[in-house]
């Protein structure tokens, strides 16, 4: 069990009472003296420079870097990573024939109508409005609540219809005495429900267009931070947060950039009818910071989970996040081994400081259990978590706790357990992040963590054929680049 009373800020042990009260005066003064400093001194952290630019950084797409690369045996089409792939020509609909990954947030829709008219039916098109109901879209073109209670009760597959979303497009042929002959409804480019009335019933279909995966990559080299050089390579929002996420266990992008860190990313693009639809996931990305290089590669097993490993199998995730904060908030980059304001020297910092704004969400770094939550000390309002036997971390100068990460409480990886501010010994909001292994602090930044559970050995060798190629183009592009920059 661990000894928390050594988590007090001061490291001396008073002696006597005399002691205590010289202690607590000078304390008392050296706060006053603090509170007096900070008035005059510039704040703790610098003013915030925009985090997430994004505006001006959208032009610069055509500075993509795509370099011509082409390996033997090797496709472009990410078919070595069991994604869909799609045959050369275009085939129209086709039924579900593809696992979607993700649908996009706004569904858009195919412009090509279901049905033609005739001379003897017509078509409407109805564009799904906030608020919306089936209901309400049959009565409105007079069409019969039993007709409609008939339709979704006539298979499962027709109930999803009851689902419409704002943006999803109908459409309803009819015939002269306003018979619905078909409906069909797009939920996005590539899904639609359709459904043709029989003479005994309904017959129900759902489409799935087929997408066609595309492998691209970018590269970049960072010089001011890694959101504004991966924007510049040409890389998306989401695909740079899949980027964050899948090293933010090994680099804390927060404190640990360096101007002349570089990164390569090899995606997947998604194409339908020969047009880009969407970024589809990282397959593989190499990080150098400091002149170390990180790989990770994306593996998918026979149960279908994908995840991203080192080219030995070994998880890129860890039992911790590296940093508590999401790297996007933080304003003061570099703040270790900084004077202390308050106590008036340098004194030995057995944390990390991330200066962020008043109420910035803090995570737990790791699954444990809350076995702190008060003010305590110098450190204010703060928060330690046991996990397990050996670790505990610590979080420190909350302005306020998450009502629901109460002392004795399980948390889990990632779980907000409170917000930054700037209570006790503190000249400005901060979170102060401790990481202690069998008591004994260790730095956050370096400390080795434990990972989360490397590639089973019945998927190893399969693992090995599958990214083999991919870290040839990895070691590729990479060389290219350090030639490029000579
Ligand atoms: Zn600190």
């Amino acid at each position: 069990m661990q000894d928390f009373k050594s988590y007090t800020l001061e490291r001396r042990p008073a002696r006597g009472q005399l002691a205590k009260r010289l202690v607590i005066a000078a304390v008392f003064l050296v706060i006053l003296a603090a509170g007096f400093l900070f008035l005059i001194s510039e704040p703790d952290a610098p003013p915030q420079e925009p985090l997430l630019p994004t505006p001006e950084a959208e032009d610069s797409q055509q500075k993509k870097l795509i370099l011509p690369l082409s390996l033997p045996g090797q496709t472009d089409t990410g078919e070595s990573h069991r994604l869909p792939t799609a045959p050369a020509r275009s085939i129209g609909f086709i039924k579900q024939a593809v696992a979607v990954e993700q649908e996009p947030a706004t569904p858009t829709v195919a412009d090509t109508p279901p049905l033609p008219e005739t001379d003897n039916t017509h078509l409407l098109t109805y564009k799904v409005r906030s608020g919306d109901s089936l209901a309400t879209i049959f009565k409105k073109h007079d069409l019969s609540a039993n007709l409609l209670h008939r339709i979704v009760h006539s298979s499962d597959t027709a109930g999803k219809l009851v689902d419409i979303r704002p943006g999803e497009m109908l459409y309803l042929t009819l015939d002269k005495e306003n018979n619905l002959l078909n409906l069909r409804l797009e939920q996005s480019k590539i899904h639609s429900l359709e459904i043709s009335a029989l003479d005994d019933g309904f017959k129900t279909e759902e489409i799935s267009r087929e997408v066609e995966p595309r492998t691209t990559h970018v590269s970049g080299v960072i010089e001011n931070s890694l959101y504004l050089a991966a924007k510049e390579a040409g890389l998306s929002e989401k695909l740079i947060m899949q980027l964050a996420e899948i090293f933010g266990w090994d680099i804390d992008f927060a404190l640990e950039i360096r101007a002349g860190d570089r990164f390569t990313v090899i995606f997947q693009e998604d194409y339908l009818d020969g047009e880009k639809l969407r970024d589809g996931p990282i397959l593989a990305a190499e990080f150098i910071n400091r002149g170390r290089s990180y790989r990770a590669l994306r593996y998918i097993d026979a149960a279908g989970r994908s995840d991203y490993y080192t080219p030995e199998g070994r998880s890129m995730r860890k039992a911790f996040l590296r940093a508590p904060v999401d790297f996007r908030r933080i304003s003061s980059k570099f703040t270790r081994e900084r004077w202390h304001p308050v106590l008036g020297k340098k004194r030995p910092h057995r944390g990390v400081d991330y200066a962020a704004k008043t109420g910035t969400p803090i995570k737990a770094a790791g699954d444990g259990k809350i076995i702190h939550r008060g003010v305590k000390g110098g450190y204010g309002k703060a928060v330690i978590i046991q996990h397990g036997q050996v670790y505990t971390t610590l979080y420190a100068h909350l302005s306020r706790y998450n009502k629901k990460a109460k002392k004795g409480q399980r948390v889990q990886q990632g779980q907000i357990i409170g917000y930054v501010g700037r209570t006790g010994l503190a000249t400005g909001p901060h979170l102060h992040y401790e990481f202690r292994v069998n008591g004994v602090y260790r730095n956050p930044l370096t400390v080795k963590l434990p990972a989360a559970k490397p590639i089973a050995k019945k998927y190893l060798a399969d693992f090995q054929t599958v990214v083999q190629p991919l870290l040839t183009q990895l070691e590729l592009i990479s060389r290219t680049m350090v030639a490029d920059a000579k």
